[in-house]
């Protein structure tokens, strides 16, 4: 554990001592990349109104230089036509471009790889974050230091309880005893008796997140305000990602923020989006990185918007990389990684709900033993 002190210092002397050896090593050292797929296991069978599934295909990049090893995953989305697969063949392209560039100049890297790469969001996601753990580790500070981000301002994360039986939701909110925050997915026939299940056993504030799946407008607001009523603080995405003309309809007839999460990808959506809903969700996985998700929640406090970080399910590197962002949104949603049996890092941790990020350089993962 840094001291004060010790910290100050990092910041203060290191970075240009850091800096100094780049420019030494950048033009004779090459750089090493590697990508690997790995596979998740989940603890519980996940189902939304899209998809049911026991395991998930993630992609993994390492970035190897000068004896640092920066490290970064994406979680691909078969909605926007991603897989693993893809993810990695997408990254393997351009080994050459990366092996011959200097992560310290990440952001000039990052331009380049966005505009190499078509589509394939979760894989520049992945170089992205291992450019990023690698130049932090380089410089000697947690990387939510280099966004010059206060780690006491992380906020809670929710808890997402998935769709099941009541008799397992039951055991789910048991299991989520730590978080002062569920999330629930709805959208399904009988998404009223999954809150009312919830309710049975909890008195703790809820969020909930339709994944489109509201059949109308009036079936929305029916459902939302009968939600607000059951102690639910927001909503997410009620209906189909492409309609935006009934959204304010609906935000004229009920009284929890309504957040765009399936409508909102990446940086250029968010104006787009503004006038109509009162926040938006932004994901790594969906936006290409980091550093496209500072650009997004940015743009989303000038235009007046609240900002939510969310995740796909994935390794404790995905969730870490996004957990360094926290300290700048309203609420976050980075349970991913608890929701998987198999996690090959541990990472960012939970305590008391409250997001605690790594006070080592870099994204500060380490293995995890038990993996
Ligand atoms: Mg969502």
């Amino acid at each position: 554990m840094m001291t004060r002190r010790t910290c100050m210092g990092a910041l203060g002397a290191v970075p240009a001592l850091a800096m100094a050896q780049q420019s030494s090593t950048s033009s004779t050292a090459t750089a090493g990349v590697t990508t690997r797929i790995r596979r998740l296991q989940l603890k519980h069978t996940w189902t939304t109104v899209m998809s049911s599934s026991t395991y998930r295909d993630t992609i993994f990049v390492e970035f190897h230089k000068d004896g640092i090893t920066g490290t970064g995953e994406g979680a691909p989305i078969v909605r926007y036509h991603e897989s693993a697969a893809s993810a990695k063949a997408a990254i393997d392209a351009i080994v050459p471009f990366l092996e011959s560039c200097d992560p310290g100049h990440y952001a000039k890297v990052m331009g380049e790889v966005l505009a190499r790469i078509p589509g394939e969001w979760a894989a520049k996601a992945a170089v992205d974050i291992a450019l990023l753990d690698w130049a932090s580790q380089r410089m000697g500070v947690p990387l939510h230091r280099m966004f010059g981000l206060d780690a006491a301002d992380a906020p809670v994360t929710t808890f997402s309880i998935g769709i099941d039986t009541p008799e397992v939701i039951r055991q789910k909110v048991a299991e989520a005893k730590d978080y002062p925050l569920l999330k629930i997915k709805v959208g399904l026939d009988n998404d009223d008796q999954i809150v009312t299940a919830v309710r049975a056993v909890t008195d703790k504030p809820l969020i909930c997140d339709a994944n489109e799946g509201f059949p109308s407008k009036e079936a929305a607001v029916d459902k939302i305000n009968w939600l607000a009523s059951q102690g639910v603080q927001l909503i997410e995405q009620p209906l189909p990602a492409q309609n935006l003309a009934d959204m304010n309809w609906i935000r004229e007839r009920v009284r929890i923020p309504v957040i765009a999460d399936e409508a909102c990808l990446r940086p250029e959506d968010v104006p787009r989006l503004a006038p109509h809903f009162d926040g938006v969700n932004v994901k790594v996985d969906k936006c290409g990185g980091l550093q496209q998700a500072l650009r997004m929640i940015g743009m989303a406090r000038a235009l007046n918007l609240k900002v939510m970080i969310g995740c796909m399910v994935s390794s404790s590197v995905a969730i870490t990389a996004a957990a360094q962002l926290s300290p700048l949104v309203d609420y976050a949603d980075l349970d991913g990684n608890l929701l998987i049996a198999n996690d090959p890092y541990t990472g960012v941790l939970v305590r008391n709900g409250k997001l605690i990020l790594p006070n080592r350089p870099g994204l500060g993962l380490q293995p995890n033993p038990a993996a």
